[in-house]
């Protein structure tokens, strides 16, 4: 799998800064309240693992799965949502954690569900933001690192759902989805 990567990005070590870091501040700005987690499968699976454990609060954690890539290296316009969660959002303080935001309309779909659904807040916590990717609108309250316009896997970040178990993120070489 190494081969298969043109540069590595981050590593194990300097995501975990990124997690102490971001969980601080998450445990600073909503001190006293009880947030509720969400995190979007597949890709932040890890991110999650590695944030939540940086926080210190009663915060409830929930898995949402949508699906906008169908396998390639760019973005569809479609969003579907594949399992939906269960609890309640109403009233609550809810908190995206995402794995990279791109053009951004997985997040601003998911933003409107939890807003449709009586949301009291809602904030995004991304491991990677894309901002040169964005087609809508929409930006992440707490971000690990900024990336530039190119295609990053590893670290929960898939190709055909490959990768993902990589210890950290890499750019992937082009010649592995051109050819
Ligand atoms: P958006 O809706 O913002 O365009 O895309 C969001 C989703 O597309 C991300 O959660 C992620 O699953 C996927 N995505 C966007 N950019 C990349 C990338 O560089 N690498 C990988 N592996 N997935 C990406
Ligand atoms: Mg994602
Ligand atoms: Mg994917």
């Amino acid at each position: 799998m190494d081969n298969d990567i043109e540069e590595v990005l981050y590593d194990q070590a300097s995501i975990q800064q990124a997690a102490q870091r971001l969980g601080k501040q998450i445990t600073e700005d909503y001190a006293g309240e009880r947030p509720l987690f969400l995190s979007v499968l597949k890709g932040a699976y890890l991110w999650t693992a590695d944030l939540i454990r940086e926080v210190d609060l009663y915060a409830e954690l929930e898995f949402i799965k949508i699906s906008s890539y169908h396998g390639g290296v760019a973005s569809t316009d479609e969003i579907t949502l594949v399992t939906d969660i269960r609890s309640d959002v109403q009233n609550r303080d809810v908190i995206i954690l995402e794995d990279i935001v791109d053009t951004g309309q997985s997040l601003l779909f998911m933003k409107d569900l939890l807003a449709k659904r009586g949301a009291r807040s809602i904030k995004v916590a991304t491991l990677l933001d894309k901002k040169e990717g964005r087609k809508v609108e929409v930006t992440a309250d707490y971000i690990g690192f900024d990336v530039r316009n190119q295609f990053v896997v590893g670290y929960g970040l898939d190709y055909k759902d490959f990768y993902r178990n990589l210890p950290y993120v890499g750019i992937l070489k082009k010649e592995v989805y051109t050819k």
